[in-house]
């Protein structure tokens, strides 16, 4: 009997390249560190050009039911609190688009994930499952786990996030990079926020040095606010007073609804940012990388669950064009699954940087930058988020004539 393919983690990306493969008859095996499978998260925004993914994964509809459809997403400045850029949700996003642009608890995408791979005959999930390394052979792969356990399969696909054994392994390029800011998240009750505050939408306030996220959740019953800020201490341990007294100091020009929002979340725990350079190749032999283990980006664009959900449908796409059964037959299906997945991926990356600097400048930078954001319509900011949420175009797709890709 042939073995399973195996993916190291089960995130977003590990179980949608699990629920791909499971779509296409094969045995899958995740093995997951935590013992719960996605039971923890904040909100998350995804873009129209992860919906035709959710389409080939047969769970388009179960990730809506789970939605928020922002009435619009703004731009706004973060000291004069002027509105900068404004795309109406329906109107602009899901008319030029096709598709919608969504906030989400990651919890309930990650359920939507689970209760699709759980009803797909082939597909075993495995908790606290920690891989520590791999063996790559003719015949395939073998992990070894932290308990010490060894699992034989066909092939591994790393999908552990920022910090992937995986990666380590193939990629071998140390550590993340740090880019010298840290992130704090909170997820509240809606009516606590303040009377008189946009709720319903997708908000992000962009300031020298610092920016805030905010956006509705659950049904509306719940508000998630992000702030993130650059701070010579992102890579120190401190306690909730020091970063109150830190978010005090970095926040102290900001408008009053920032000021407002940052009373009310915990800061407690914050996270550092980190990204990676791009790299050309992420497998080697039967086994390769997705998502953050592959390609992690800054986030910008809020694109890094969508590009290893697009990672996870092409994937599997490549290893079905080539038939791979065992070891050295997923060699030739990783290498095209690589090209087709680079230059997109990225661009997430390097465009990402280049707007994060924008969104975070000083001085005449930043008056530069405002007068560019400000100079958009929504048609003009639609057109320049073409490249992204127009969509991916699959390695079958592109070989199919257009009237096969539904196209008009
Ligand atoms: C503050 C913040 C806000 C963000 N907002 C957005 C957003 O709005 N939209 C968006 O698209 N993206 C967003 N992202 C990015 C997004 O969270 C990631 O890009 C996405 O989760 C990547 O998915 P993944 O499956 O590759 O990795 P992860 O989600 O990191 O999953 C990796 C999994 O592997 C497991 N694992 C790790 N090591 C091992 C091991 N050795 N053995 C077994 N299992 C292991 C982990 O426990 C985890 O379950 C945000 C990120 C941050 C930090």
């Amino acid at each position: 009997m042939t073995e399973p393919i195996l993916v190291a983690g089960g995130g977003l990306g590990g179980l949608a390249v699990a629920l791909a493969l499971g779509r296409q008859g094969r045995a899958v095996r995740v093995l997951e560190q935590t013992p719960e499978l996605g039971a923890i998260g904040y909100g998350i925004q995804l873009g129209p050009n992860v919906f035709p993914m959710f389409e080939r994964l047969g769970v388009n509809d179960a990730v809506l039911a789970q939605s928020i459809l922002p009435r619009a997403c703004i731009l706004f400045d973060a000291l004069s609190g002027e509105e900068l850029t404004r795309i109406p949700g329906e109107q602009a996003l899901r008319a030029r688009f096709g598709h919608p642009y969504i906030v989400i608890h990651r919890v309930d995408l990650h359920r939507v994930l689970l209760d699709a791979c759980r009803a797909t005959p082939g597909i075993v999930l495995e908790p606290s499952a920690s891989v520590a390394r791999f063996e790559a052979g003719r015949d395939g792969v073998t992990v070894t786990t932290d308990d010490g356990r060894s699992i034989a399969g066909a092939a591994l696909i790393g999908a552990d996030g920022l910090r992937s054994v995986v990666r380590a392994a193939i990629v071998a390029d140390g550590e993340p990079k740090p880019v010298g800011y840290v992130a704090h998240r909170t997820i509240l009750p809606i009516e606590r926020v303040p009377a008189g505050m946009q709720r319903d939408i997708s908000a992000l306030w962009i300031g020298p040095g610092f920016h805030l996220v905010h956006y509705p959740l659950r049904h509306s019953t719940l508000f998630n606010i992000v702030a993130v800020f650059r701070t010579g201490s992102f890579g120190d341990k401190g306690d909730a007073a020091f970063h109150a007294a830190e978010v005090e100091r970095t926040y102290r020009s900001a408008h009053p609804v920032i000021k407002s929002l940052l009373a009310l979340m915990d800061l407690e725990r914050r996270w550092t940012i980190a990204d990676r350079d791009p790299v050309r190749h992420w497998s080697s032999g039967p086994a390769t990388l997705l998502g953050d283990a592959a390609h992690p980006a800054l986030q910008t664009f809020a694109q890094g669950a969508c590009m290893a959900i697009e990672d996870a449908v092409c994937l599997a796409d490549c290893i079905a064009q080539t038939g791979a059964q065992a070891g050295a037959d997923f060699t030739a299906a990783f290498r095209r699954y690589e090209a087709a997945r680079i230059v997109r991926t990225a661009r997430v990356q390097l465009e990402g940087r280049e707007l994060w600097a924008g969104y975070h400048a000083e001085g005449i930078a930043r008056d530069v930058w405002l007068a560019t954001f400000a100079s958009r319509d929504a048609a003009a900011t639609c057109e320049c988020l073409s490249w992204l949420y127009d969509g991916f175009t699959l390695p079958n797709q592109a070989a199919a004539p257009a009237s096969a890709r539904g196209a008009s």
